[in-house]
This record gives structure tokens, C-alpha cells and sequence, in this order.
């Protein structure tokens, strides 16, 4: 079995003088892991770019048993040179593909968590003006994408608009938004302020490169950082752990 994707080098590590692993998210693909011998040697057919970041062109395809994939080129589409320069942007881009990584370890490939991530990785290299918050941000759509986010136009009792309801409450179980009357008995709750739920709202169906506009204030952020986290700890059994996710 042959194949040629376009992927995100996520990790490369080297196991003898010239051969490496590398760790690849591609759309199609999800996460997948392969061989490159000679990686860290070939110009000729891995042309140095098998670099954490680099977003790469491979042909790969399995060994003659079918034990393990192996990369025979790969070729360089875009890199994020700013990032190579620039600490700060590089612990943005770090904090979004471990979590990219760890949805995708083991799960069936989402496009989108592909497409989100290189989004983030396109807002890092050519905006000057980068939310602090961009984590928080990525890791918000991406759970909206992958479907565990309430509908939040509304309480899914009574029907009554967001933008009336001054406390939402969050059913952390059911992923389902209700006003204060009528979100009492809603189980695993967590409550926000308006002004947070909004910004989740805007979040759930926005991409990247709208996000330097978004003006969110230390306190929202803290809320809105709680209500994913609970999510996400709920629904993909994910918690972060010294630097790392963690499967609970
Ligand atoms: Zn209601």
C-alpha cells in the first residue's frame, strides 16, 4: 500500500546515525507514524525538511510485510520560519498541536483538526497581532468541530436567545445550553457569564484568522477556559498534566 498526503511533521526523533521517526497529522490520515531511513541525510529525497512545524508532502507506503510504514520522499509545501525565531509563538504552536495530537491519537482522522491547526499555524508566521489566548481558542473549535459543543443560540427548554440569558448554564453530560430557570436539574453544570458564553459562540463557528479581533478580557477567558477544559475532560478524556495531555 502506497499513498501521497500532505501532512503536519508533528515530532521527528532519531533512532540510528541517519534514520528518524517522524510524527505526521495529515487530513485524510489523522495522526500516523512512519520511517524515514536516511532522514536526517538525504537531501535528495527528504530534502531536510523533516522538522517539527513543517507542513511536508509525502510518499510513503508499508514495508514488503506490512509491519510498519515507511517514508520514501517527502517534499517541503510550507514552513513556519518565524517560529524558529520567536519563543513566544513557538509555545502558542506547541500548546496547539499537543492537543491536535492527542484527539487525534487513536481516533479517526478529522480534517478539520488538521485545517484548524495549520489556521493557527498560518496566524503565527504572518500576523503581527497574536491573542494570548490562542490555545484556549483552538482547543474551543476544535471540540465545536468535533461535535461535543452545546447549540449555544439558545436555552434548549424555553427557547430563549442567548443574548437575553445573563448566567448560561453549560450541561457538561447532555452538551446542552439552558437559561438559569431552566438549567437547574442539568447535570455536571458549569455556569458562565454572558459575555463568556458569547465569546464561545463566536468561537464555535469561527476560523483562525479572525481570532486577533476577538477582545477577551482576562476574567472571560479564565471562564471560558473552566467550561472547555470540563468538556473536553468529559468527552475526550483528556486533562492536562505538566506540560502534557493526559488520557483519563
Ligand atoms: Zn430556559
Amino acid at each position: 500500500m502506497e499513498f501521497t498526503e500532505k501532512a503536519l511533521v508533528m515530532k521527528t526523533g532519531r533512532f540510528r546515525e541517519a534514520d528518524l521517526w517522524v510524527r505526521l497529522l495529515g487530513p485524510n490520515r489523522g495522526l500516523f507514524q512512519a520511517f524515514a531511513f536516511g532522514g536526517s541525510r538525504s537531501r535528495r529525497r527528504f530534502g531536510g525538511c523533516l522538522d517539527a512545524f513543517n507542513l511536508v508532502l509525502v510518499h510513503a507506503g508499508t514495508d514488503r510485510a506490512g509491519r510498519y510504514l515507511q517514508l520514501k520522499e517527502a517534499s517541503l509545501v510550507h514552513g513556519y520560519p518565524r517560529l524558529r525565531t520567536d519563543l513566544a509563538r513557538l509555545g502558542l504552536a506547541a500548546n496547539c498541536l499537543k492537543f491536535a495530537e492527542a484527539v487525534q491519537d487513536g481516533a479517526q482522522s478529522t480534517p478539520v483538526v488538521f485545517e484548524t491547526l495549520q489556521g493557527v499555524l498560518e496566524l503565527l508566521e504572518g500576523e503581527d497581532r497574536i491573542p494570548e489566548a490562542l490555545p484556549l481558542f483552538f482547543r474551543a473549535r476544535v471540540l465545536f468541530a468535533l461535535g461535543f459543543w452545546p447549540e449555544l443560540a439558545s436555552c434548549h427548554v424555553c427557547g430563549k436567545r442567548l443574548n437575553d440569558i445573563a448566567l448560561a448554564h453549560f450541561g457538561v453530560e447532555s452538551g446542552r445550553l439552558a437559561c438559569a430557570e431552566c438549567g437547574r436539574d442539568l447535570r455536571q453544570r458549569v455556569v458562565l457569564g454572558r459575555e463568556a458564553a458569547q465569546t464561545l459562540q463566536l468561537l464555535s463557528r469561527s476560523d483562525p484568522d479572525v481570532w486577533p479581533a476577538f477582545d477577551v478580557s482576562p476574567a472571560v477567558r479564565r471562564e471560558c477556559s473552566v467550561a472547555v477544559d470540563r468538556f473536553i475532560e468529559y468527552h475526550l478524556g483528556l486533562v492536562w498534566d505538566s506540560g502534557r495531555y493526559r488520557r483519563i
